[in-house]
């Protein structure tokens, strides 16, 4: 196959014999063939810089997670930035003259010329944003040996119009499917707090449980404690609070690390095997642009 992007790193490991291709598969998006490689291949066994370590991430909407140490990670907005672009150049692409399959008419050079442009706006943006969620993980995985990260409730909050662009543009379905792919290579641990878990509404000075917390409410206040605290700081805390009564009671029911558990009915927990003994299928992200 004549590819766009030069696979080198495939190349080298099929040569040297560490690596077989198990499938290929072939898709078209947004005016661009892809195709995505099966790998076999046992990887070396990594372990997080601090082992000892555990971070509470909560997914937000106004940034794209606040974490319990450092500044919050910004969201990337570029899809709403580009979006105006991205609505001129789709009128201008509906105004032209389009294929029609029952018509049989062909699409004009000037439609195809704007559905190019348009196109390539489409791949700009997602590629931006798969870069930012892509950095997010990585550092978490290969950083903590424990990441707390909140279950939250991605098809619901699609119900809800005024959210919805927000969080799809924020990607948290993905941040989670590449967050938990690559604590397994690191044998780093995600535990997913559940979603009923009051990681916002909970003092994370005193332990208060606030009956209501408006969205519109940035600093959590409490009113027995006298905290005044970012909102999502607050939760981020509440998360790795989480993160370290989980483990010690693992440690009190002397629990094998690869046991489901759940902890005082809070934590839905997935801990993965530390070890990347046998090895391990791969699906690498797509390599290799046009065919
Ligand atoms: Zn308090």
């Amino acid at each position: 196959m004549k590819l766009h992007e030069h696979p080198t790193k495939l190349l080298a490991a099929l040569a040297e014999g560490s690596a077989r291709i198990m499938s290929a598969t072939i898709r078209f998006e947004r005016g661009r063939w892809f195709v995505s490689f099966t790998v076999e291949q046992s990887l070396p066994e990594l372990t997080p810089a601090r082992p000892d370590a555990a971070i509470g991430v909560d997914l937000g909407i106004k940034t794209l997670a606040t974490i319990s140490e450092g500044p919050p990670v910004e969201n990337p907005r570029h899809y709403i930035q580009a979006q105006q672009k991205l609505a001129r150049l789709s009128r201008r692409v509906s105004r032209r003259r389009g294929p029609d399959r029952r018509s049989g008419q062909a699409a004009s050079k000037r439609w195809q010329r704007a559905n190019a442009q348009r196109n390539r706006v489409h791949h700009h943006v997602a590629d931006q944003r798969r870069d930012a969620i892509h950095k997010l993980t990585t550092r978490l995985a290969s950083t903590y040996a424990t990441v707390v990260v909140e279950d939250l409730n991605v098809t619901g909050m699609m119900s809800n119009r005024r959210l919805a662009r927000h969080v799809a543009d924020a990607g948290f379905g993905e941040f989670r499917r590449q967050l938990e792919y690559k604590a397994e290579r690191f044998g780093s641990r995600v535990i997913v707090a559940d979603r009923w878990f009051p990681s916002s509404k909970t003092c994370s000075g005193c332990g208060a449980v606030k009956a209501k917390l408006l969205l519109s409410e940035r600093d959590y206040v409490c009113k027995t404690c006298d905290l005044i605290m970012d909102r999502d700081a607050n939760a981020a805390r509440n998360l790795v609070a989480l993160a370290v009564a989980a483990s010690s009671a693992e440690t009190l029911n002397g629990r094998r690390a690869d046991q489901k558990t759940r902890v005082t009915g809070q934590v839905a927990e997935k801990r993965q095997p530390g070890t990347a003994s046998a090895p391990q299928a791969r699906t690498p992200s797509p390599e290799g642009a046009g065919v």
